[in-house]
């Protein structure tokens, strides 16, 4: 094994900066679960005014953001639409189905974008018999960026037409935003302008943002005060939660106008790869800071090509068929160049 390894697994990879720990050290804490942890609240405030909502949830997970929203707007019975690989449904244990009792009405995509006339579509098939058969749409949940759909950005006027489409029968909308500063990054807008376009949404810190812990759901006041008795209700609820907080805070401060490099380092990766026989690019030019690819050309399974990468020192991962490479701030451009080494020497044979 050679001694440095390219972590291009996952963004979930990235480890606290010195920057990061020093401000961890020296956060104030305070009882969280009493809502008297000053970090957690000076965080909950600061994400809610960059999301541009009223108020502002600190949970432990991405994962626990989307249980507890998802519980928050339903009723047991209701169906959830969403694209059909969304992490809400693919990626989180069935929580949606266990605690909030929700069928799913999925819809298909290429990369986890749909159009209204698809939501519409959706909508139409959960209520194709009516109640008392058939049963309300209670949420629709779209994912920004699309994490299985290749890091895909929605597109304002994509939102504003489901937007639309959902508002037109009351039924909310939550975003799940894990990368959200990634799409705002590629779209080049605040991230209150795309969060305006949704009812309930929220950021995971442990993505690119480079923070160990933590994310926060936004939403109107009346929202996050039921979300709240949720987080409680599942566990989420901490103590002196502002050692964590603190790291986000600093996330805030210092990783945001970074994740540009990481979208430029995706993209040369894409290039590079693009041009190594066996190598087929699922999105030749990236949105933001993922690249997946087929290296079945080579004549190896997904499973010999990773331990083969594994060997070279660079980790990749499958994903629905593919390989999946992520950019983060443990990524530098010669990190790329050597990961597009790896993968040359392996397409000529090589180890
Ligand atoms: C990672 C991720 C989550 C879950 O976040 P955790 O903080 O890992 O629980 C949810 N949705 C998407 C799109 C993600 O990428």
């Amino acid at each position: 094994m050679p001694d440095t390894v390219i972590p291009l697994f996952s963004d979930t990879e990235t480890r606290p900066t010195p920057g990061m720990r020093a401000a961890i050290a020296a956060a104030e804490v305070g009882d969280e679960q009493k809502g008297e942890d000053p970090t957690v609240i000076r965080l909950q405030e600061r994400v809610a005014e960059l999301l541009g909502k009223d108020a502002a949830l600190w949970l432990p997970t991405g994962t626990m953001c989307n249980l507890v929203a998802v519980k928050t707007h339903t009723r047991p019975g209701d169906a959830l639409v969403a694209d059909w690989m969304a992490h809400v449904i693919r990626a989180e244990s069935g929580g949606a189905a266990l605690a909030s009792g929700v069928i799913v009405e999925p819809v298909r995509t290429e990369r986890g974008i749909f159009t209204a006339a698809e939501l519409e579509a959706a909508m139409a098939r959960v209520v194709a018999v009516p109640e008392p058969y058939g049963q309300p749409v209670g949420l629709v949940c779209v994912e920004q960026t699309h994490n299985f759909g290749g890091g895909a950005v929605w597109p304002l006027e994509a939102l504003d037409a489901v937007a639309a489409c959902a508002r037109a029968r009351s039924v909310p909308l939550h975003m799940d935003g894990a990368r959200l500063l990634n799409a705002c990054t590629a779209l080049g807008v605040s991230a209150a302008t795309v969060a305006a376009r949704v009812d309930s949404v929220w950021v995971d810190f442990t993505k690119g943002l480079g923070a160990p812990i933590g994310a926060v759901l936004a939403g109107t006041v009346e929202f996050i005060a039921r979300a709240r008795r949720y987080k409680q209700l599942f566990g989420g609820a901490m103590r002196q939660a502002g050692v964590a907080a603190a790291g986000c805070l600093y996330a805030l401060d210092h990783h945001v106008d970074r994740l540009a490099e990481d979208h430029e380092n995706a993209s040369r990766l894409a290039r590079g790869l693009a041009e190594v026989d066996g190598i087929e690019v699922r999105t030749a030019a990236p949105d933001t800071n993922m690249v997946f690819f087929d290296a079945s050309g080579l004549g190896l399974s997904n499973r010999e090509f990773l331990d083969r990468l594994a060997a070279a020192g660079v980790r990749m991962s499958g994903a629905g068929g593919a390989i999946r490479a992520v950019t983060h701030l443990d990524v530098s451009r010669a990190d790329i160049d050597r990961a597009l080494t790896a993968v040359r020497r392996i397409s000529a044979g090589g180890a």
